[in-house]
């Protein structure tokens, strides 16, 4: 769960992954990933009245972020569509952060991804209070920081003056994380040994986060050739995400994989138990 205020020491103008508060009095925003728990105040009038305030207060995100939260929630966050920026990733921006009793000032941000969810990003900030690392949830392996050609100049490591970690696995019970593969083939392999046993065996897959989970869902796609059902809502927030979207389908006797929430229940498992006799597995994602 995200605890950051929202505000570094360096770029204080700067807000990010918080949108209430002290952080309306900034002139910049920054969005890591859609996820609730770093986008408290996102929704909020008082927020909307800050970005109309002057034509330059952006908030800045990737353009996959971009395209999930302006479709999120059935179009909640419709209304910021002309004051949201995507930036491109791994390219270095040069950005005038707006400054109404001085000089605007610039800084250089570089959005570096993730590996959390769809297009969680990182931001790296450079310029005259120094360079500065900020990140939301992040998934890298052992190693991969060394891989990433921002966080390095030459063969050495850039200096940070200052690192900000707003993750929600900043906690005991999260020292270890199995890796990305480890948890696909376990998956695969439950999925395998049910869904194997006759076409009318039907998996059900449920995570805790509305988004997280593309990753297993691509492989379950690419591995048993089948879609996985989804809500028809679910399916309109990945709308401008047709890479993710294809693995889906919002039909579900289609299919034997499904994270259609409540649906199955409520719509759907009248005809489920007459498939398979109340035989539902359902196996937790998390
Ligand atoms: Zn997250
Ligand atoms: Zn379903």
């Amino acid at each position: 769960m995200s605890t950051f205020c929202g505000q570094m020491r360096e770029y204080s103008r700067i807000s990010l992954d918080r949108f209430d508060k002290e952080n309306l009095e900034s002139t910049a925003f920054f969005l890591s990933h859609c996820h609730t728990d770093h986008m408290v105040g996102l929704s909020y009038p008082s927020f909307h009245y800050r970005l109309n305030s002057c034509r330059d207060i952006k908030l800045y995100c990737s353009e996959v972020t971009r395209q999930i939260l302006l479709h999120m929630q059935d179009g909640n966050y419709k209304h910021l569509d002309k004051h949201v920026v995507a930036l491109s990733e791994n390219n270095p921006t040069r950005l005038k952060i707006p400054n109404f009793s001085g000089k605007a000032e610039e800084v250089v941000v570089t959005l570096i991804p993730a590996a959390h969810c769809p297009g969680s990003v990182m931001f790296l900030f450079e310029g005259e209070e120094g360079t500065v690392l900020y990140t939301g949830d992040f998934r890298l392996e052992k190693g991969s920081a060394a891989r990433i050609p921002q966080l390095n100049s030459g063969s050495r490591s850039k200096s940070i003056r200052s690192l900000y970690v707003d993750t929600t696995f900043c906690t005991p019970k999260a020292f270890h994380i199995p890796s990305r593969q480890e948890c696909r083939d376990v998956i695969i392999s439950v999925i395998d040994s049910w869904i194997q046993l006759s076409p009318a065996h039907m998996v059900v897959l449920r995570g805790k986060a509305s988004l997280g989970y593309e990753y297993i869902y691509e492989e379950v796609n690419k591995e048993f050739k089948q879609k996985i059902h989804i809500s028809e809502r679910k399916m309109r927030m990945y709308t401008g995400v047709p890479q993710i979207s294809k693995c889906f389908t919002t039909d579900p006797m289609g299919t034997q994989v499904h994270a259609c929430e409540k649906q199955l229940k409520t719509v759907y498992m009248a005809s489920f138990n007459q498939l398979i006799e109340k035989d539902i597995a359902q196996k937790q994602l998390s």
